[in-house]
């Protein structure tokens, strides 16, 4: 819950937007401003104070506690133009929430002054993953450029880290990825723990959860690894819902994944037993679960373990990378969506196109690796994009537009192997940035289609352009005409202009959204191929296409005309 403190009538009002735009997780406090602070801290997870910094450090200050438990605060301004993070920036969330609460109140601007945000770093407790030991030693040293020695077991998909933290930096830093116990006495290791432990559990009916946790932790400890790596319990399904195991799952803070009796008993495992096989069905409950939730690639590392009423288990599993396939729209900035540029921001590898990767740059984290190759190279960069995410990094492949259409998703999922984790994120693609220059030429049926006869023979190109002629699409073309390429435009037009009135309306688009952006508006008997390039889009209207004051209108209450 957020709890929201004002002091006077401005504030309040800022407040009360606040309270209608979030109504399910906020909490108005009334009354007295010191005290309505005091219950506050008491009551939530977070606050939001209309309140100058100073009154709010006044009154927070006798309640601080602990970093690890105290809410994070955030100041709005009399004015409502600023949200400053005050207290908790990462542990408490006050960084995302000053972001979040200056998008929610017109005109407002986050102020975010924690070191690591500012200088484009991750702190280290924004991966998502405990860490532990020297986490601010650590933090400060990466950010102020010292020499941090990174000593991770194995390459997880994480954002990039700055170019100081590498493998033998000569520093006397650490930063440890890894689920081993590490000495951390002398305060110069943070350790970040990668969800890379499973462990298979089997219980007789009525285990108790202390008596899991016991056994889980007694055989972790004795592997020398830590609890904090653990990702999942796992079962079979007959225990699914044994008390004793869903309440361990929950105080580690990890699911509970079953498996039926029949796939465990195909799992070859090093101590089957009979008890398991007379119980459930499978001569391994433990080992088995633990194997088959690590995945492909996973490993026994403990084997069976027992208490009086449960048996325990672990597997290490391979890491998954992950690769995301960006749109990065047609130009301008804020036509790239904020989901693109997280993705561009959490990338360890970032792979493109160069004159695409020049625009985004800025984005892309200090220390991420950037492979850019010129035109021509589709190919070479879809593979190197799925190899680096299978080695197991976050690796974002870019495109223009939209990176599906016409682009480099289709030659880079076409050879991805179901051991990666994939997610695309839209961009706004040609098409559309072009129709929203003209008016709204799209809006009834349409198409898009490539001109360009590289990878596709100009008989099945024409065949389609034939179709959408025949069908009365509005038309798009991509890749309309090339220095090389100049016969296939006016071809393509003359197969439209014979279902098509000469005064059919034609957009031309050139860089829609960039700086040096042009269109016109013309006619399929008028238009000057002349005027069109490999920067240019051509939309086609339909027998209803209209120009209406100077914009291209394609009718949506459509009817068939003769
Ligand atoms: N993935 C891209 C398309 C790549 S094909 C997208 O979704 O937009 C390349 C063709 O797209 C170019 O030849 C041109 O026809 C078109 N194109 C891309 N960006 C454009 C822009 N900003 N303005 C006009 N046309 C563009």
């Amino acid at each position: 819950m957020i709890g929201l403190i004002s002091a006077t009538a401005a504030g309040a009002a800022a407040r009360d937007r606040l309270a209608t735009v979030w109504p399910d997780r906020t909490r108005v406090y009334e009354g007295p401003v010191g005290d309505a602070v005091r219950r506050a801290f008491g009551e939530c997870e977070q606050l939001v104070c209309f309140l100058a910094t100073g009154a709010t450090v006044r009154l927070i200050a006798p309640l601080l506690a602990d970093k690890s438990a105290d809410p994070g605060v955030v100041c709005v301004d009399e004015a409502g133009r600023h949200a400053v993070a005050l207290l908790g920036g990462h542990a408490g969330g006050a960084n995302e929430l000053a972001r979040a609460v200056a998008e929610a109140l017109p005109d407002c601007l986050p102020v975010v002054t924690t070191a690591t945000d500012a200088a484009g770093a991750p702190g280290l407790d924004t991966l998502g993953r405990p860490v532990e030991g020297a986490v601010a030693a650590v933090s400060r040293a990466m950010l102020d450029g010292e020499p941090v020695t990174l000593a991770a077991d194995a390459v997880w998909p994480l954002p990039a880290l700055p170019p100081n933290v590498r493998p033998n930096s000569g520093g006397s830093w650490t930063l440890a990825i890894t689920d081993r116990l590490v000495p951390q006495e002398d305060g110069t290791t943070a350790v970040l723990r990668p969800p890379s432990l499973v462990v298979g559990v089997g219980a007789s009916r009525g285990v108790a959860a202390d008596e899991v946790l016991a056994l889980v932790e007694e055989t972790l400890t004795a592997a020398g690894l830590s609890v904090r790596s653990v990702a999942a319990l796992t079962t079979v399904t007959a225990k699914a819902d044994e008390a004793g195991l869903n309440e361990a799952a929950e105080r580690l803070g990890v699911g509970l994944r079953v498996f039926p009796a029949e796939e465990l008993a195909a799992v070859s495992v090093p101590n089957p037993s009979a008890a398991p096989l007379a119980a459930v069905g499978t001569a391994s409950v433990a080992e088995a679960a633990a194997l088959l939730a690590a995945g492909p690639g996973g490993r026994l590392i403990v084997e069976k373990r027992k208490s009086a009423m449960a048996t325990c288990a672990v597997a290490r599993r391979r890491p998954r990378g992950r690769l995301a396939v960006v749109g990065l729209g047609p130009g301008a900035r804020d036509l790239l969506t904020p989901r693109a540029a997280d993705e561009l921001r959490r990338a360890g590898v970032v792979v493109g196109l160069d004159q695409y990767l020049d625009r985004v740059r800025d984005l892309v984290r200090p220390g991420a690796r950037v492979l850019a190759s010129g035109l021509g190279a589709e190919e070479e960069r879809a593979r190197t994009a799925v190899a680096e995410a299978r080695a197991g990094h976050a690796v974002a492949l870019v495109g223009s537009g939209d990176a599906g259409v016409y682009a480099m998703a289709s030659p880079a999922l076409a050879g991805a192997s179901d051991d990666i984790d994939v997610v695309g994120v839209p961009g706004v693609t040609a098409a559309l940035a072009a129709a929203a220059v003209l008016g709204a030429p799209l809006g009834h049926d349409h198409v898009s289609i490539s001109l360009s006869d590289l990878h596709t023979p100009w008989e099945v190109i024409e065949r389609r352009v034939r179709a959408a002629a025949s069908a009365d699409l509005v038309v798009t073309f991509y890749n309309p005409r090339s220095r090389g390429r100049d016969w296939q435009l006016p071809k393509a037009l003359e197969l439209l202009a014979a279902h098509r009135a000469p005064d059919t309306p034609v957009g031309v688009v050139r860089n829609a959204s960039r700086p040096d952006e042009s269109w016109a508006l013309t006619t399929l008997a008028e238009l000057d191929p002349g005027t069109v390039d490999m920067m240019t889009v051509v939309l086609v209207g339909n027998s209803a296409t209209r120009t209406v004051a100077g914009r291209m209108v394609t009718p949506r209450g459509y009817r068939w005309q003769a």
